[in-house]
């Protein structure tokens, strides 16, 4: 038997019932905050994300699926969104009538990273992105539009962490005190933090292993080190999301180690995964449109861990299963044709029908309507048929009446048209 990858996973019926109600609720919540949907594809030119993701990352340096296609050129799945979102927004010139743009995306990404709990090779992201304004207000927006999300899907342990990166005026500065509070300390450092440091010794106080972490401990904060404008724009998210009483908590340690990734980086943090805490992550990168070849137009945004959410809200136990409304149990040759043209024509009109087409007993077909869970059983034999009255059964109060065959699609829309 052929299995399935690695890393991969199918997500099957009664979980993508799950999966079908995040999508559908944050499509709507997105769109209402002025967001719209963008497609890209899942396959890049490599060069892209080596660019924008940063060639001394984890990520480029060993988790991409990048193969040379038949021609030879190097192409990579992606590993996030953010960057063809960017490649996309540059090369159609959205920018153009008016740079300031709101996108979100829902696909799946692919990282080779070690599967474990909560960490697969192909996870999916929900992912939402702004051009074109460097105001704190849409930092604040998007953290908000996130709670809002979380809550509406039943999540309500959340909080959010929000850091700041500073920008290319008090960053060096702060890479200047962090690189003479590492020097000294190398022989605690994992190997990766040693070949990284000089380059990029942010990369360091990002690492998550745990002798690179004790040894960061009480590394300087670049909240120290933030210049008047940066200190201003992050005092101002805060305003705002007290302003909107979203909690958040300052997390210094909370850093990018990416050259692009300016001012307000977040993370939304939950109790309920253990472990894999965060479930979305985001910020701000004025520098990453320029640096993929467009203008300077600064932008903000997060991508959502669609796997791992789903895992939280499948912790509150709801159903989103589409059970069917009705199971017509249909008895005898002559029962058939006429249930079919029933069933069908219910069904087109959002009343979900099911029949027995094998003409089991009715026994067996009682079972079956029990199996999926059916809210009705409309019975159909020789003897309704000469009566011209079907047998309708409530499965839940188990209650039957007798519903006549003339205008039986009106009468069975009444009433099993008000689902819960
Ligand atoms: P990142 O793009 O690394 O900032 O990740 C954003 C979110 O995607 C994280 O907070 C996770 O919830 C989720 N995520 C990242 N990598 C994986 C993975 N390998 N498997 C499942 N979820 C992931």
């Amino acid at each position: 038997m052929i299995q399935l990858i690695r890393g991969f996973k199918d997500v099957l019926p009664g979980e993508a019932e799950l999966w079908q109600h995040i999508e559908q609720t944050a499509a709507a919540l997105f769109t209402d905050f002025g967001f719209k949907e963008i497609r890209i594809p899942i396959m890049e030119r490599t060069e892209l994300f080596a660019r924008s993701i940063g060639e001394d990352t984890d990520i480029v340096e060993k988790e991409m699926y990048t193969f040379p296609d038949r021609k030879g050129d190097l192409i990579t799945l992606r590993p996030e969104a953010t960057a063809g979102i960017c490649r996309s927004y540059i090369q159609h010139k959205l920018y153009a009538a008016d740079p300031v743009k709101k996108f979100y995306t829902i696909g799946p990404m692919f990282r080779r990273e070690r599967p474990q709990k909560g960490r697969y090779r192909q996870f999916y992201q929900l992912d939402a992105e702004v051009f074109g304004s460097d105001s704190p207000y849409v930092d604040a927006q998007l953290i908000y539009m996130l709670k809002i999300l979380f809550h509406r899907l039943g999540v309500t342990d959340i909080m959010a962490h929000i850091n700041s990166l500073g920008c290319p005026e008090c960053r060096p500065d702060f890479k200047d005190a962090l690189l003479a509070y590492i020097t000294g300390k190398e022989a605690d450092l994992c190997a990766d933090c040693r070949r990284r440091k000089d380059k990029n010794p942010l990369r360091v106080l990002d690492c998550k292993v745990p002798g690179c972490r004790e040894a960061m401990a009480s590394a300087p904060s670049i909240l120290d080190h933030l210049c008047e404008n940066c200190h201003v724009h992050f005092k101002t998210v805060q305003t705002a999301l007290d302003n909107l009483e979203t909690p958040f908590t300052i997390d210094k340690r909370l850093v990018r180690g990416l050259d692009y990734y300016t001012r307000t980086t977040f993370e939304m943090q939950t109790g309920s995964l253990g472990a894999q805490s965060a479930v979305a992550g985001g910020g701000r990168y004025d520098g990453l449109v320029k640096a993929l070849g467009g203008p300077q137009i600064p932008a903000t945004g997060f991508a959502i861990g669609f796997d791992r959410l789903a895992e939280i809200v499948a912790q509150a136990g709801k159903t989103y299963a589409t059970d069917p409304d009705l199971y017509v149990a249909a008895l005898g040759e002559a029962a058939l044709p006429l249930v079919f043209a029933w069933i069908s024509k219910l069904s087109e009109t959002g009343i979900r029908a099911e029949m027995d087409f094998e003409g089991r007993s009715l026994k067996s077909q009682m079972k079956r309507a029990d199996r999926l869970r059916a809210g009705h059983v409309l019975i159909v034999g020789d003897d309704e048929i000469e009566k011209k009255t079907a047998i309708l059964r409530n499965m839940t109060t188990k209650a039957q009446d007798a519903v006549p065959f003339e205008g039986i699609l009106e009468i069975l829309r009444t009433r099993l048209g008000e689902k819960e």
